[in-house]
């Protein structure tokens, strides 16, 4: 069975747009392939953060993943940072990787811009997500299309690492293309992002949710409830077409092209779906964190699965390298 690896940063409760665009995918792989998904907490400390919201935060998105199904007997879920051969790993890989790649990452070109003073972790971020990858051997990379070109340093450190001691040790991980959910944040404006405060929570309650999608950005041609729209370019359909079955999304598809309702009667349609598929995961998640003790005794578990493939990993990489 393939090997997929895949990380989440640890940044507290799921929004709907990193379920829809990576989590239920995931809920789906753990049937298919032998799967080892982390919550990237060494990735989260190259910016300011508050060490007690990061514990936090950390306990919450594994609270969410598990609600939203990650499932402990199928996949592997454990935290980075209680796997410490990913730093060992992310330094040997540091030694094959030029400088000048690093520096070419567009994410530290946009990040360092933001920085006053730009640290060595920003830079060395990416050597630290092909360690991850590298670690377990992974056969594959769950990413959306826009991320293949982040999943290239990490082949290209392995065929380095390979090429510098004529082995074939690492496989060249492989992109498994999610499918395209491009989920905007309610004000229509970028990305769902908590930065933007433009999210929904996964585990938010149905009142909260309407608070939000009542007055979220949809087609702005629609301007009067006679205006006919066009659904591809509105974000609220795009939410259907991630929580609602095919035949509301095609009805919501012909409702919005001949003004058969307005903007209105499609949220609250989008609310009931969101409501019957989020309902089960946020009671999950209120017992889940009622046990915590449950919480740590997965991650452990997980990460006790995850040292013995490291440990392999890095005996053999050692070995090769003439380290003792
Ligand atoms: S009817 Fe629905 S899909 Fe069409 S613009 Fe309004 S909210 Fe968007």
């Amino acid at each position: 069975m393939s090997r997929i690896f895949s990380g989440i940063q640890p940044s507290g409760e799921l929004h709907i747009g990193n379920y829809l665009g990576a989590v239920k995918n995931w809920v789906q792989l753990q049937d298919r392939y032998e799967c080892v998904f982390c919550i990237v907490d060494y990735h989260a400390i190259t910016g300011h953060y508050e060490p007690s919201d990061l514990r936090q935060r950390t306990f919450d998105m594994a609270v969410s993943l598990l609600a939203a199904g990650l499932d402990p007997d199928k996949c592997t879920l454990f935290v980075q940072s209680m796997v410490p051969e990913h730093t060992e790993l992310a330094w040997i890989l540091n030694t094959v990787t030029p400088l000048g790649e690093l520096e070419r990452q567009t994410q530290y070109k946009d990040k360092a811009s933001r920085q006053e003073s730009v640290l060595a972790g920003l830079l060395n971020y990416p050597v630290l997500q092909a360690a991850d990858i590298l670690l377990y051997r992974a056969d594959l990379v769950p990413v959306g299309e826009d991320q293949v070109q982040h999943l290239e340093l990490t082949r290209e450190v392995a065929r380095r690492w390979n090429a510098k001691f004529g082995v074939s040790y690492f496989p060249e991980p492989k992109p498994l293309l999610t499918p395209a959910r491009r989920i905007l944040g309610l004000d229509g404006q970028a990305k769902m992002s908590k930065s933007l405060g433009n999210t929904v929570g996964l585990l938010e309650e149905p009142e909260a949710i309407w608070e939000k999608l009542r007055p979220a950005v949809t087609d702005p041609a629609r301007v009067r409830r006679t205006d006919p729209g066009t659904p591809e370019v509105c974000n609220i359909y795009h939410l259907h077409k991630g929580f609602s079955d095919q035949a509301t999304v095609d009805h919501v598809a012909a409702q919005c092209r001949s003004a058969g309702w307005g903007c209105i009667d499609c949220k609250k349609v989008l609310l009931e779906s969101m409501t019957r598929e989020l309902g089960p995961i946020r009671e999950r998640a209120r017992d889940l964190e009622a046990h915590p003790a449950r919480i740590a005794e997965i991650l452990a578990q997980g990460a006790e699965r995850c040292r013995t493939m490291a440990r392999e990993t890095m005996a053999a990489v050692k070995t090769t390298m003439g380290l003792v």
